[in-house]
């Protein structure tokens, strides 16, 4: 009701407890926009430029109006609709205490009695505009306090806050700025140190604090030598494709192959060993929060494993899911960094890609990627050029569970388990609440047909038959393979 009640202040200027908090914010947006078209020709300071690594070091106390537009029209739900009741409680009890900044999204998702939830706030302080890492420290604290209380049910819960920004690989029109994952037991350990001081959700595994928010944010240690470092969990590396100097990166950071030495041959995976009964489910596009963290629990609940293949953009930006992952001993793939389609970009882009993602993989878990899976599926002989270069195996599916649009649970347990056998491999999308209620019913489904859930790698030996080796030179059709089409 509360959720209600919010959404009319949002519609009626009425003296709402939620309006009143945001009108100074919309105050100082509204004139911050008059500035910026008034000054906008003198003003080099932008978005843009405050991307760059090497600005990160300067301290501005305001962000540009267009990193605090409002996100998301009135009409926004709060409530994500998945578990409403809870939802409804937690936007209940979050707008109940002082928030340092706008609540936009709580969302609760349940499959077989686990829950994870997240809570959403955009960046910038409903008073002053200003970032500042105590706001969200303290907001974060608050919505973990809550969230953990709501329901006992509630294994998981990650709370970021994010600015507008152009959509990215998952189709968000926003950018996480800073980011917090945590499980109950650990969340548990460190309550009561987070209820006296909410600077000690630091100590909560990696806490991401975008260089775009420390540029920006006033108390950032950084710039006030009075205060301390943020801790080593504290993930604060640049970004590797951000903004501008992104361009700049492409040209210089992807490792090309070495035309020199002649790699003649690229190794494809379509299926695994048939001699075994193992089949691969691999779950692509995350990581995600709230789905990620409920695809580990079932996983977990059935020991079963899995293949991620991961966009280095999202594991940046949520660098405690991408350690969850690893630490349960799921196998960990190369998704790209942006998600592009490989076959429109160049080969010095499509390095670029492979190895940013390699780059955020490897800070964050140590690991060397030996798995490719363009995205689409999509290859050209640049991609085996590259892959072949990196020794990476170009891995395609035998199933496609077609769970990027959120079908129905029914019609994604049967396309991943009609015909399946010894070496399918299963292609599943990390972003749905469907796909992670599906994948209890997919294992289940295997193990009745005697079939295990199995990393790749041991799907395979290393001069394995399964493994298709390519001439890199090949002539291929201009889509590359149709992994759905072919026998
Ligand atoms: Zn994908």
């Amino acid at each position: 009701m509360a959720v209600d009640r919010l959404r009319q202040d949002q519609e009626t200027p009425a003296a709402g407890k939620l309006l009143m908090r945001q009108l100074p914010f919309l105050t100082i947006i509204a004139a911050l926009g008059l500035l910026a078209t008034a000054a906008s020709s003198a003003q080099p300071e932008s978005a843009e430029a405050a991307d760059s690594p090497s600005h990160i070091a300067l301290h501005r106390s305001q962000p540009p109006a267009k990193l605090l537009m409002p996100l998301e029209g009135e009409q926004a739900q709060v409530v994500k609709g998945l578990c409403v009741e809870d939802e409804k409680r937690i936007a209940e009890q979050l707008q109940s205490v002082s928030l340092h900044q706008r609540l936009l999204r709580v969302a609760v998702g349940e499959v077989e009695g686990v829950k994870a939830a997240l809570v959403k706030f955009q960046a910038g302080d409903l008073l002053t505009g200003q970032f500042q890492l105590a706001a969200m420290e303290t907001d974060a604290a608050a919505a973990l306090a809550t969230v953990f209380s709501a329901d006992t049910d509630i294994r998981h819960v990650d709370v970021w806050s994010v600015v507008p920004s152009v959509a990215n690989a998952g189709g968000q029109s926003h950018r996480p700025v800073f980011s917090l994952s945590a499980a109950r037991s650990s969340y548990l350990a460190l309550a009561d140190s987070i209820n006296n001081d909410p600077q000690a959700v630091r100590r909560l595994g990696v806490v991401r604090y975008d260089p775009l928010l420390l540029c920006y944010a006033s108390d950032n240690p950084s710039h006030n030598s009075a205060l301390v470092p943020l801790p080593p969990t504290a993930y604060t590396k640049a970004l590797v494709g951000y903004g501008a100097d992104w361009q700049h990166i492409l040209a210089s950071n992807g490792r090309l192959p070495d035309n020199a030495s002649p790699e003649p041959t690229v190794r494809m995976m379509l299926h695994g060993t048939r001699s075994r009964r193992r089949v691969a489910i691999t779950i692509d596009d995350g990581p995600c929060p709230l789905i990620t963290p409920l695809i580990l629990q079932v996983l977990n609940r059935h020991q079963a494993v899995a293949n991620f293949f991961v966009v280095g953009e999202k594991a940046e930006q949520y660098p405690q899911l991408l350690r969850d992952i690893a630490q349960a001993g799921h196998l960990i793939g190369n998704h790209t960094y942006h998600h592009r389609r490989l076959s429109e970009l160049g080969i010095q882009e499509i390095a670029a890609e492979l190895d940013a993602c390699q780059t955020v993989v490897g800070w964050l878990t140590g690991e060397v990627m030996r798995y490719l899976r363009p995205p689409g599926g999509d290859y050209t002989a640049e991609v085996l050029r590259c892959a072949s270069a990196r020794s990476q195996i170009i891995t395609l599916w035998t199933h496609n569970a077609g769970d990027w649009a959120n079908p129905p649970v029914s019609e994604i347990v049967q396309r991943c388990l009609t015909g399946v056998r010894p070496g399918s491999i299963i292609l599943m999308h990390g972003g749905d609440i469907n796909s992670v209620r599906a994948l209890p019913l997919i294992i289940r489904g295997l193990r009745a047909r005697g079939l295990e859930p199995a990393l790749l790698s041991e799907m395979h030996g290393p001069n394995c038959p399964e493994l298709l080796t390519l001439d890199v030179a090949l002539h291929l059709p201009q889509n590359g393979w149709q992994p759905d089409k072919a026998k």
